[in-house]
């Protein structure tokens, strides 16, 4: 069934970290067909016991984090305390709170009534599983972004297929181990490995009802073109260029720690990370004095003995990325003002990239538009609140941004305005780990939600149902015969709801009535 074919290895200290699987394209078609034939029986079950099953897998990530700490560090790079407070803790809060949110996600509701006209209906929403659903996701949160769409898909009644990064696969087969140990229904959840350009078209045509991709703008659009085909439904997480914005009043000592957390760890390769940083032109100096110092002295390196803050890039691809995008910027004025010392050793082969402090007054290129997803803070000095409002939205991407600053109801005003999905105040990224927040952008940034109640309801369709409280009536108002009498009726319908004043109102109603009482007794 699988053929082995290449070896996976650390990137931060080269280390084999085992073979690489590859699924074929039938792998996929048949986990989907199990997931389909035990599925019903799985959304059938009563909510508590899937409920259980949700608290045995919050567990099993208690029991097993260290495991899962050092296995999301070893295939990414990043260092262990990243893995744990990222990944790892969120991880095991989501599984609690998406198991309590259940039941509130998928109450039915009873619709309420737009007009008296529909007097005589009763209408209800409910939400229905897809069936299964395919999800695709990147490797520089391997364990965290699968497992909450894992989570509101299985606690919604749907199978999961997942396909992870192929740089990540061990991450991935901790997830099913996960799903297996805490008692979910065997075939409910497959995992498939299958190289990317391989899986979109698979995924699409597998009969999944559903896809969940988090990934680039470029390959989320691929996939979008893909599943247009077939008009299957996607939601799509994808890249972004966050802007940050310090303003005068800021408590500048935390802004300059929170835009190096947001900004360098996982080695910047977040796609809610700092990557632009504007700041009012009377704390600019200021600023970027504490944020030079703060990179300055950051430790680089494998993270062996506890000794580093963060890691390396994951891939040589994105190492050319940054480097290209870097040397544009300095060739057309940009200058480094602070760097992080070299890592003591470089056993991965060269996949460290220093945290680099950029100034960018003046520089509009690809480090200031294009995603970097690299530890490069690039700071440019705006006048004002509105011109770094108007560079903020001076982008295809739009998933999120921060707002620093001591008036916490001007920055609420100003987050209105600003075109992302998400707005952090005095604080960026984190809003990943918190389960009950929706994650997701605008423009470019992607389509859709995951986390919290619209994530839940992203794994649903809705379902309306509308029930005739008057069986025994022969016929609605506006049903066939037509005839000059019923136009009359009705006309005296809209009459009795919009006419004027009191008479034309008591009038249309009694025209109304008479076409209603015709209908209810004749047929
Ligand atoms: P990527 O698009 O290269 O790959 C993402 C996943 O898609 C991987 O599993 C990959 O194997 C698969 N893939 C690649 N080509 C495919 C294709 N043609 N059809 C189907 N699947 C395909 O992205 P990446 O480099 O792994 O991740 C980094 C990107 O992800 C960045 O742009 C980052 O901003 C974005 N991202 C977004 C979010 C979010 O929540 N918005 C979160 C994390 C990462």
């Amino acid at each position: 069934m699988t053929e082995t074919e290449k070896i996976l290895r650390a990137p931060a200290d080269g280390r084999v970290l085992g073979e690489i699987v590859r699924h074929q394209r039938e792998d996929l078609f048949q986990a989907v067909r199990r997931a389909r034939e035990v599925q019903p029986a799985w959304d059938a079950l009563p909510r508590s016991r899937k409920t259980e099953c949700a608290e045995r897998a919050a567990r099993w990530i208690h029991r097993n984090a260290h495991r899962i700490a050092e296995t999301v560090a070893a295939c990414t790079g990043k260092t262990r305390v990243d893995a744990l407070s990222t990944e790892v803790l969120p991880g095991a809060t989501a599984w609690v709170y998406y198991a309590r949110l259940a039941g509130k996600a998928l109450r039915p509701r009873t619709l309420r009534r737009s007009s008296v006209l529909f007097l005589n209906k009763k209408s209800s929403l409910r939400r229905e599983p897809y069936g299964v659903v395919g999800i695709i996701s990147p490797w520089n949160y391997p364990f965290a972004i699968p497992l909450h769409e894992t989570a509101t898909g299985l606690l919604a009644g749907n199978g999961v297929v997942l396909k992870v990064a192929t740089q990540v696969q061990p991450v991935g087969e901790l997830i099913a181990e996960m799903i297996d140990d805490a008692g979910f229904p065997p075939g409910i959840f497959g995992l498939i490995h299958l190289p990317g350009p391989e899986a979109g078209p698979a995924f699409v045509e597998s009969g999944i009802g559903k896809l969940f991709f988090t990934g680039s703008t470029e390959t989320g659009k691929t996939l979008a073109g893909l599943a247009a085909r077939r008009l299957l439904p996607v939601s799509l997480e994808l890249g972004g260029k966050d802007a940050m914005i310090v303003l005068r009043d800021a408590n500048l000592s935390r802004a300059a720690a929170g835009a190096v957390w947001a900004g360098v760890s996982n080695c910047g390769q977040s796609c809610a990370g700092v990557e632009r940083i504007y700041v009012e032109k009377p704390v600019y100096d200021r600023f970027l004095r504490l944020l030079r110092a703060r990179v300055s002295v950051l430790r680089q390196g494998p993270d062996g003995d506890w000794d580093a803050d963060f890691g390396g890039l994951t891939t040589a691809e994105q190492k050319e990325t940054v480097a290209a995008q870097l040397e544009d910027a300095l060739r057309r004025g940009a200058v480094v003002t602070a760097s992080s010392p070299e890592p003591a050793a470089d056993p991965g082969g060269g996949l460290y990239h220093p945290a680099l402090v950029v100034e960018t007054d003046g520089y509009r290129g690809d480090l200031m538009s294009r995603e970097t997803f690299g530890p490069i803070l690039a700071v440019s000095p705006v006048e004002d609140a509105e011109e770094a409002l108007r560079r903020a939205n001076d982008s295809p991407y739009g998933l999120t941004a921060s707002i620093w600053t001591a008036d916490s109801r001007r920055a609420r005003k100003l987050a209105s305005r600003l075109e992302v999905g998400v707005v952090t105040l005095n604080d960026h990224l984190m809003s990943h780990g918190m389960a009950e927040t929706p994650w997701g952008g605008f423009k470019e940034s992607g389509i859709g939600r995951s986390h919290g109640l619209s994530g839940f309801h992203e794994m649903t369709r809705e379902k309306v149902v509308v029930t005739e409280r008057l069986p025994m009536m022969k016929r609605n108002m506006w049903w066939h015969p037509h005839s000059r009498r019923v136009y009359d009726g009705l006309m005296g319908a809209l009459d009795m709801l919009f006419a004027a004043g009191p008479v034309g109102r008591i009038r249309g109603a009694f025209r109304a009535a008479r076409l209603f009482g015709e209908r209810f007794f004749r047929s």
